[in-house]
């Protein structure tokens, strides 16, 4: 441990980050593998890899305890301490010094004690913890401390850790990254690239890989150009909530888009998963699916994070997986295979219900992809994955080879009905603004959405005095103005809402020209807004979004 925390000072007391690459490599280079195993998830500030899914749940307070009550130093000198160091770890190393027996400390030591207070309950946490740091030198408990509060603080981010395997071991720093992207795990990345496993693009069944994802664009010429294929293929942009599913045997376990696990949230699919005749690593989308129909995102939203799901639930709201991808199979990575080699795998795998796959159509031009876009937005979605039908699966990366096509729903004529102070860059300017259209029955205007992109800061700094003026009420972070001035907005989608009065939202706006020159009396009208509703996401579009392929 006395390495590590010597390591670790010196990485700290340098501000050059090629010398912190240096002598963190340096460091790495002297352990053995299980070592650097520890030694790489501890330097970026974890207590365990995120793989092993693990919290110390040591809280402050007892940590503050244990320090104190070891240290000779009394509660006011120990307060003032803080206040100099303001970071625990650095407080710890100091409040301790000349108070602990120090004995030499091996990392697998510091790995059992965090194992044990991990698993103690309660007050029985601060017993492993008290033990160690008795044994520990000053130098060592200030890295120990900031190893369990979770921060550093010397100038060490993971990217650096990956710079410093990368010099370590010699490996270019594109291929730690690659690597990491896959293992998810930074102990196991530097273990690989000191064994020199690279075509270990390989996969472990039960560590989350990160997401592939996709480039925007907005034009179907784009897509081409963008991806410089000749015929690209499409798959509907389903609108549920990104799924990753590992299997083997009774084994099974779920990922969410940001790598938590989800297995609770989704028990059909675990079980259904369970009756499939291969070992599996899918990447899809969760949707909430009854009697042949894709239900709304609103409805699949009871389902998500949950621990668990009653019966009631499940048939109230049950789910589906629409897999687009085939990472895993029978114990082959196929990251490297092209798409068209996954999707053929994938079909042969005689899928059965809960699980669909997702719907595929070739385009040849832009046309015909243009063509395939207007028929999945009669759909009732809103937008068409275009993908390259030879590319790899890149993990983390959003490349060209994934593009989302999405063009505005439409524009409507709407106008400003109050305005919100910004926050952030947008302090000190009204930047926010809620729009309303006119509901003819009535003769009112209602509010239909809020936009807040689209403008320049310089004509957001000329609304900014226009508003201020225009003000009729006044209610600290925001103010109602009098309806005058128009904007056309552009929208992806509408939605159903409460939250306000007309009884709809528009899915994200933007302002696209501010319309000087329309009178209040010409805006858009709730009727038009119901119109388009209808049309594209009304009763109609439920049944057609079900056209999910059934293999
Ligand atoms: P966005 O959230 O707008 O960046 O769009 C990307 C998301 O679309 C992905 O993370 C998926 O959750 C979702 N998605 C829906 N259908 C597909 C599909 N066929 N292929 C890939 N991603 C999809």
């Amino acid at each position: 441990m006395i390495e590590f925390a010597n390591a670790g000072a010196a990485v700290g007391a340098t501000p050059a980050t090629l010398e912190k690459t240096r002598i963190l490599g340096a460091y790495f280079r002297s352990l053995d593998e299980a070592d650097l195993r520890r030694a790489a998830v501890y330097m970026s500030g974890r207590a365990f890899p995120p793989s092993q899914r693990r919290t110390l749940g040591l809280g402050w307070q007892t940590l503050s305890k244990v320090i104190s009550s070891i240290s000779s130093r009394d509660e006011e000198d120990l307060g003032a301490l803080f206040r100099k160091h303001a970071d625990l770890g650095d407080w710890a190393g100091e409040a301790v010094d000349g108070a602990t027996q120090p004995a030499p400390v091996k990392l697998a030591d510091v790995e059992a004690t965090l194992e044990a207070i991990r698993s103690a309950r309660g007050n029985a946490k601060a017993a492993p913890l008290e033990a160690m740091v008795r044994r520990m030198d000053p130098a060592s408990t200030r890295f120990f401390i900031k190893i369990i509060s979770g921060e550093m603080r010397i100038g060490l981010s993971e990217g650096l850790v990956e710079a410093a395997i990368a010099e370590a071991f010699d490996v270019p720093i594109t291929q730690v990254k690659r690597v990491h992207l896959v293992t998810g795990d930074i102990g196991e990345t530097a273990v690989r690239c000191k064994r020199g496993e690279f075509e270990a693009s390989k996969i472990t069944l039960f560590q989350p890989v990160r997401f592939m994802l996709a480039s925007p664009v907005e034009a179907p010429e784009e897509a081409f150009t963008r991806m410089g294929a000749e015929s690209v293929w499409t798959e509907e942009k389903y609108d549920g909530v990104r799924c990753q599913m590992h299997r083997e045997g009774e084994r099974v376990e779920l990922f969410s888009r940001d790598l938590k696990e989800t297995t609770g949230a989704f028990p059909e699919l675990v079980e259904g998963a369970k009756t499939m005749g291969h070992d599996v690593l899918f990447d899809g989308e969760v949707l909430a699916h009854r009697d042949g129909r894709v239900l709304r995102f609103f409805e699949l939203q009871h389902r998500l994070g949950r621990k668990k799901v009653d019966d009631e639930l499940r048939r109230d709201v049950p789910v589906v997986l629409v897999i687009f991808d085939l990472l895993w199979l029978d114990g082959r990575t196929l990251l490297d295979e092209p798409l068209t080699e996954r999707r053929k795998l994938l079909e042969g795998l005689g899928l059965e219900h809960p699980f669909l796959l997702a719907r595929l159509e070739e385009a040849t031009g832009p046309e015909h992809l243009d063509r395939v876009f207007k028929e999945t937005r009669e759909r009732g979605n809103e937008g068409l994955m275009v993908k390259d039908p030879l590319s790899p699966y890149t993990p983390g990366r959003r490349g060209l080879a994934w593009l989302k096509l999405k063009r505005p729903l439409a524009t409507l004529d709407v106008v400003v009905t109050a305005v919100e102070w910004g926050h952030g860059k947008r302090r000190g300017v009204l930047s926010d603004y809620t729009f309303a259209v006119k509901d003819t029955r009535s003769g009112k205007l209602v509010n239909v959405g809020k936009a807040y992109t689209g403008l320049t800061d310089a004509e957001i700094a000329e609304f900014t005095k226009r508003f201020l003026e225009m003000t009729i009420e006044d209610q600290g972070f925001r103010r109602m103005v009098r309806p005058e001035v128009v904007l056309e907005v552009a929208f992806d989608s509408i939605q159903h809402s409460g939250r306000h009065m007309s009884g709809y939202a528009l899915r994200f706006p933007r302002i696209v020209r501010i319309r000087d020159d329309k009178p209040v009396e010409e805006i858009d009208t709730l009727a038009r807004v119901a119109e388009l509703y209808d049309r594209y996401f009304g009763e109609k579009s439920e049944v057609a979004l079900s056209e999910v392929a059934e293999t």
